[in-house]
């Protein structure tokens, strides 16, 4: 593995790290691609009435795009970083207010600005941690230019605080609201104090993961409520094969995630294959349509080898890749590779470039996961990224030359070479 410090000037540096705590302060909010929430939307709709405006967004940005919360008047829901109105509004701790984009230098050239759809106004506000972090914004878009006036920009800052206090108040709810189980932060927390326990007494414990089979396209296919139901019928049936000691939380918007303490690897294996039966012959029906749904499930049992939850949850999401990657629909446990320790993958969020044609081009991504010699990395689009490459995270001073071992359109899988 070759890794070398990169040379940044101090002041680069400092960039670095005060982008590394924004990253690290995003991440705890754990909102990045999760669906829409009434709370946010409630906002847009009042940005779009009371200013009369056409466009509104709430929005995070991490390491190489600026995704969407919450927004009212647009098609997509991300846009690359690079590209933004609202990188400016990033950098400051004030509202930002552009009467009139083809007056504005920063704006003027703009893509969007220049040519269609020929956006005038933009008004944004920067999202502002507790701590002092900008981990996004709440923004106003025109086609035409106008004034917004002292008592305007005080509304949209208002505005904002409220989608910070949403996000707030979403973090502390220990329960999902759709479909009863814990909610992440929770499900982490009560699982660590699980693990703890079972260690110090020396009992088993057992970690499955599952996430459902093409969701995507239920959503796509009968729409987002059809999904909601299969979310919500799926959870309820697993509950039925729980014990009361069992955790059962939602990690992310269609994964989950069991601890069963005192379950033994063995059962665990069949604890999962039941629950893949329970979930393969639910039917979720809604007006005419009717919808089947499969999950696929990664396994792992506690052993010496696993020092904390997010070490386990990982080996048994290992798993779950593999389940996904067989054929979706099954069962895998996770095996330590030779019974040797593997260095466990870690879920972070970091800015990183992916650089190459001698350092001719690069593109931003964002690193999702991260081992000793492998990192998943999030990208706005996978086209035209050669198969080697390497992979910098300035706020770490690491780069490594990496090479692709699988890719989506908006994810790329590498291994260090
Ligand atoms: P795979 O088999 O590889 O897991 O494919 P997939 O389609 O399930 O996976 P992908 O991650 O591409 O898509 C997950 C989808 O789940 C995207 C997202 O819109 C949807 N989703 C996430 N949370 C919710 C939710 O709360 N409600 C609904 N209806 N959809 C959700
Ligand atoms: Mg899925
Ligand atoms: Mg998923």
């Amino acid at each position: 593995m070759h890794r070398h410090l990169i040379d940044a000037p101090p002041l680069a540096m400092d960039a670095d790290s005060i982008e590394a705590g924004r990253l690290d302060a995003l991440d705890r909010f754990d909102v990045m691609d999760t669906p829409r929430e009434e709370a946010f939307d409630r906002i847009t709709r009042l940005i779009r009435n009371i200013f009369d405006l056409p466009i509104a967004i709430v929005s995070m940005i991490d390491g190489h795009r600026q995704w969407y919360k919450a927004y009212d008047g647009l098609g997509n829901r991300e846009v690359a970083r690079s590209e933004t109105f609202c990188k400016y509004t990033m950098q400051e701790l004030l509202p930002v207010v552009v009467p009139d984009a083809r007056d504005d230098i920063r704006f003027a050239r703009h893509p969007s600005v220049a040519g269609d759809p020929h956006f005038r106004f933009y008004a944004g506000v920067p999202l502002r941690t507790g701590d002092g972090h900008n981990i996004g914004t709440v923004c106003a878009i025109g086609y035409e230019p106008r004034q917004f006036s002292p008592r305007e920009t005080a509304i949209l800052c208002d505005l904002a605080q409220l989608a910070m206090d949403a996000l707030e108040l979403r973090q502390l709810a220990a329960v999902d609201s759709l479909t009863g189980v814990l909610s992440r932060r929770a499900f982490k927390e009560q699982g660590a104090h699980a693990l703890a326990l079972a260690q110090r007494h020396k009992h088993n414990l057992a970690c499955i993961a599952f996430d459902l089979d093409h969701f995507k396209s239920i959503n796509d296919r009968h729409g987002h409520a059809m999904g909601d139901k299969v979310l919500a019928t799926v959870t309820q049936a697993c509950r039925e094969h729980l014990r009361g000691s069992d955790l059962f939380g939602r990690l992310g918007g269609e994964e989950f995630a069991l601890l069963l303490p005192h379950t033994d690897r063995h059962s665990m294996i069949g604890v999962a294959e039941k629950l893949r039966q329970a979930v393969s012959h639910i039917v979720v029906s809604q007006g005419p349509s009717k919808v089947g749904v499969t999950a696929s499930f990664g396994m792992a049992a506690l052993d010496a080898l696993t020092p904390e939850i997010d070490t386990l949850l990982a080996n048994a999401d290992a798993a779950l890749y593999e389940a996904k990657a067989a054929g979706r629909n099954r069962c895998i446990a996770w095996r330590p590779a030779n019974d040797a320790p593997k260095s466990p993958r870690r879920r972070v969020l970091k800015a990183g470039r992916i650089v190459f044609n001698n350092r001719m081009s690069s593109i931003d991504c964002t690193v999702r996961t991260l081992a000793e010699d492998a990192a998943g990395l999030d990208v706005t689009s996978a086209v035209g990224v050669p198969e080697i490459f390497n992979l910098a995270i300035r706020s770490d001073g690491f780069e490594t030359r990496c090479r692709i071992i699988s890719q989506t359109e908006r994810h790329i899988e590498v291994e260090f070479c």
